[in-house]
């Protein structure tokens, strides 16, 4: 059996290595356009910024090496450029020599990956307008970095490399602007998730520009400006474009495979395309979104790997299947970290899902031993059932395990009562006797049984129209003078009991505390002495973080285009 891979890094190097586990036999070649195979490109971000110093270190395995350890025919600078299904050949230009040939094949295996979406803007082509897929890519940015010993940039997209860039330039002593298209960075995150890392971004003086397009580049000597819809021209001495990636599939189109109106090509659960002799893998490839069974594009590391793995047991007759993508992502922004999984809002609501959400904030382990720092969580459940359905995390600590968590309850189909029995290892250094994940299904276990009703931060300003709801503040003293919504009555919860008496009965009670917690017991000990109240998901914090100064203030020197 001959097995012909096309696209040599994420899948198609995971495919080319489990055919070859599967099968001493077979005889696989694997083509790769670029120069190098099997490489880092999570890594060239931390390149750049030099945080990984030896460029040797982004490439896992070199043509030799792989060639050594799996013998399989691999050839760099090899690009494939057409294929006849019915020949079965796939020709082959050979870039170094000039030269073009033919190559018979089994079975073919399609990894060619996803390529930057670069607008065909006025003053794009200039040298310092820049995009990051691979190697080459990053090295051009470090040269560049190291000759022109730029000062400013502006990173043009507010997704997760786009946020990792900024992290890497700012590293490299480089002031950053990031310009967004829509109301809020990383997209993976709901709107109101993503205002907890504007504090973060702002800490570290990145300039933010949401609901801005990038309309030209103008190019001068000694500067850049990068022009945006709003009007205003941001002036810089380089520019990264990170504004999403499409399917790198024009090769697949023009041999007649089966692609989708993105152009990401259509697969089985074997990672079968139209053609039964062609596989097809990772982010060119459309999939099935694991939570609500529809079809998704969703282009990453890990469903690459996986998938490859797949496709290469299929032809070798093991009957694997790929049951989904739910879309599990993290990114480092300095000590933060953001992280979801599964669906978000949006997602949820596109899906038709009859869903509620909660919010909570929970110590990264023990707040008596030091060092514990809260993380912020919002997890989707389906009302009916409890089923869970995508969580949001944003935090210092902790919050890649909580999410790894969250990712396999999805996984396993876990409810709330799930999330709330768990045993999760504990010892203060580590997570607390009731963990994070474990408070995120006792919360919502509260809401299914009806110990509490919720309001949301949104539902906030509606409250002010209602003449039967009274805003009911649980906090401190201290608390409350540090800030509270407007309007609000205000009993701390340790006094609550011994003063009733000034609460209307006929009111409606909107109860808050800083996160949820202790309004949750205000409401406990309301509603059995008869009060119709609600408690504020995410408490007052959420409220604040997402309406409060602090989210909407750009850095001075930047105008902010944040808009609501
Ligand atoms: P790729 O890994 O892109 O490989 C495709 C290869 O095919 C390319 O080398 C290309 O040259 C070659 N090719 C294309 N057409 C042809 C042809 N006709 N002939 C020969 N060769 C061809 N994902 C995460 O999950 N986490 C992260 O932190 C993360 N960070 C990222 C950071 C950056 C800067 C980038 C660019 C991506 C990041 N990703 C991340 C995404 C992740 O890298 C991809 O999901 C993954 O590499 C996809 O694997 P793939 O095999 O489909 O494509």
């Amino acid at each position: 059996m001959k097995t012909v891979i096309i696209g040599g890094v994420a899948g198609g190097a995971s495919a080319a290595a489990r055919l070859r586990r599967l099968d001493e036999k077979a005889e696989i070649v694997m083509l790769e356009r670029g120069e190098h195979i099997s490489f880092a490109n999570c890594g060239l971000p931390y390149y750049i910024g030099g945080e990984i110093s030896d460029r040797k270190r982004l490439t896992i395995q070199t043509p030799r090496s792989f060639r050594k350890r799996f013998a399989v025919d691999v050839r760099v600078r090899h690009e494939a450029i057409a294929i006849d299904t019915a020949r079965k050949v796939v020709q082959v230009r050979d870039i170094a020599n000039e030269k073009d040939y033919e190559e018979t094949y089994d079975k073919l295996i399609l990894s060619p990956g996803a390529e930057p979406v670069r607008p065909p803007l006025p003053g794009a082509e200039d040298p310092r307008v820049f995009t990051l897929r691979n190697i080459p890519d990053a090295l051009r940015i470090r040269e560049y970095m190291l000759n022109a010993r730029p000062k400013t940039a502006v990173v043009v997209g507010g997704g997760f490399i786009g946020i990792e860039i900024a992290e890497n330039l700012i590293r490299a002593g480089i002031s950053v602007i990031i310009a967004e298209l829509s109301d809020h960075v990383i997209g993976t995150l709901d709107y109101d998730m993503a205002c907890e890392v504007y504090r973060y971004l702002l800490h570290k003086n990145v300039g933010l520009m949401l609901g801005c397009s990038v309309k030209a580049f103008h190019p001068e000597d000694d500067r850049l400006g990068v022009e945006l819809d709003n009007g205003d021209t941001l002036w810089a001495d380089m520019a990264l474009m990170t504004v999403g990636v499409r399917p790198d599939t024009g090769l697949a189109k023009s041999a007649g495979i089966d692609i989708n109106v993105r152009g990401a090509i259509l697969v089985d659960e074997h990672m079968r395309t139209s053609d039964g002799n062609i596989y097809a893998v990772g982010d060119a490839v459309a999939v099935v979104n694991q939570v609500t069974g529809k079809p998704a594009y969703i282009p990453l590391a890990g469903p690459a790997n996986k998938q490859g793995r797949i496709a290469a047991d299929n032809i070798c007759g093991l009957g694997s299947v790929y049951r989904g993508t739910q879309g599990s992502n993290i990114l480092r922004f300095f000590d933060m970290t953001a992280a979801s999984t599964g669906l978000n809002e949006s997602a949820a609501k596109a899906a038709g899902l009859d869903y509620d959400k909660i919010f909570t904030y929970s110590p990264s382990h023990a707040t008596y031993y030091p060092g514990s720092a809260n993380i912020s969580i919002k997890t989707l459940f389906e009302k009916k059932t409890g089923r869970i359905l995508g969580a949001q995390l944003v935090g210092s600590e902790g919050v890649d395990k909580r999410c790894d968590v969250l990712a396999v309850a999805i996984r396993a189909g876990m409810t709330a009562y799930d999330l709330a029995e768990m045993e999760l290892a504990y010892a203060p250094p580590f997570s607390s006797a009731k963990d994070p994940v474990n408070m995120v299904g006792f919360a919502i276990e509260n809401i299914l049984t009806g110990k509490v009703r919720q309001f949301h931060w949104h539902d906030v300003a509606g409250l002010r129209q209602k003449e039967n709801a009274l805003l009911l503040d649980v906090r401190t003293d201290k608390e409350y003078a540090a800030g509270n919504i407007p309007g609000a009555l205000h009993i701390p919860l340790d006094s609550l009991r011994d003063r009733l008496s000034e609460i209307d009965r006929g009111k409606a009670l909107y109860v808050y505390c800083q996160s949820g917690l202790r309004s949750y017991i205000a409401c406990r000990i309301l509603s059995q002495k008869d009060f119709d109240c609600y408690n504020l998901s995410g408490g007052y914090r959420k409220y604040e973080t997402v309406t409060g100064s602090c989210a909407f203030d750009g850095v001075p020197e930047y105008p902010c285009g944040i808009k609501i």
